[in-house]
């Protein structure tokens, strides 16, 4: 097992500069113990926003434009956060998905990723205390920028983490964990100090928002424990999926 941490920031939690300082902070922290890859979403809802211009082109944007399109939020998020790391004196990149390597299949608006490059990533990783990712992307073999379907940044962050074996896969996001019942829209909802990855993909499978299917069936596949947790309560364990 490597000694680098992979942490996961989705929308809300990157919604402003205000939050994206927040989230440098728990980078720092953690950069001070270990390598950082950090995974982030497009900030608030700008991935809906840049649909929403597409659709006021036509009825149906062409998928190969449209994922061109909706990878530019990421690409915002991930130059902001490096800007801010490097401001805290970290050695600090942000990387695309092409830029990292995550290879996918041509199936655009909703790709899976076939391969990622390891070596590339422990490379840049020797010279860097922290890599930012934008999540949700990838590149064809033929060298097209796809999108892995909403959600997608979880993927990538699991898939990462599973590349370069990490130590730890953290997904902060706006809940402390994962609940039995969407806890925003039921009081009673109670939630899980741990999950299996099985039990975890039939709640995520049946439409649970807080973690993508897809992601859960990578972890699955790799064995790769991954905590659901809180960006805004940092002593707060969250939620561990792993082996039941
Ligand atoms: P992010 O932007 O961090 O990726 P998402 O909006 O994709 O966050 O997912 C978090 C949301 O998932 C929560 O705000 C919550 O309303 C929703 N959600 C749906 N089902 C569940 C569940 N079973 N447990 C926790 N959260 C859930
Ligand atoms: N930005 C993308 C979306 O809104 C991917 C993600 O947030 O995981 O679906
Ligand atoms: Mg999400």
């Amino acid at each position: 097992m490597s000694d680098i941490a992979v942490l996961k920031f989705g929308g809300t939690s990157v919604k402003n500069v205000q939050r994206l300082r927040h989230v440098a902070s728990i980078v720092e922290e953690k950069a001070r113990a270990q390598k950082v890859i950090v995974v982030v979403s497009a900030m608030g809802d700008t991935t809906d926003r840049l649909l929403h211009l597409a659709k006021q082109c036509c009825d149906e944007p062409v998928p190969e434009e449209l994922d061109v399109l909706l990878s530019t939020g990421e690409q915002v998020t991930i130059a902001l956060l490096s800007i801010l790391l490097k401001d805290l004196g970290l050695k600090a990149k942000s990387f695309t998905g092409a830029q990292i390597g995550i290879k996918t299949d041509d199936n655009h608006s909703n790709a899976d990723i076939l391969d990622i490059s390891s070596d590339f990533i422990l490379r840049a990783l020797a010279d860097l205390d922290v890599l930012v990712v934008a999540g949700f992307q990838g590149v064809t073999a033929g060298g097209a920028i796809t999108t892995l379907g909403r959600g997608g940044s979880d993927t990538t962050a699991v898939a990462i983490a599973a590349a370069v074996n990490a130590a730890s896969c953290d997904i902060f996001t706006d809940v402390d964990g994962i609940y039995n019942l969407d806890p925003n829209k039921h009081h009673g909802a109670v939630r899980y100090s741990h999950i299996s990855f099985d039990d975890c993909l039939e709640l995520a499978d049946n439409g649970a928002q807080v973690i993508h299917p897809r992601a859960v069936r990578a972890a699955r596949q790799h064995r790769l424990p991954v905590r659901v947790r809180s960006t805004f309560c940092l002593n707060d364990p969250g939620t561990l999926i792993r082996s039941a």
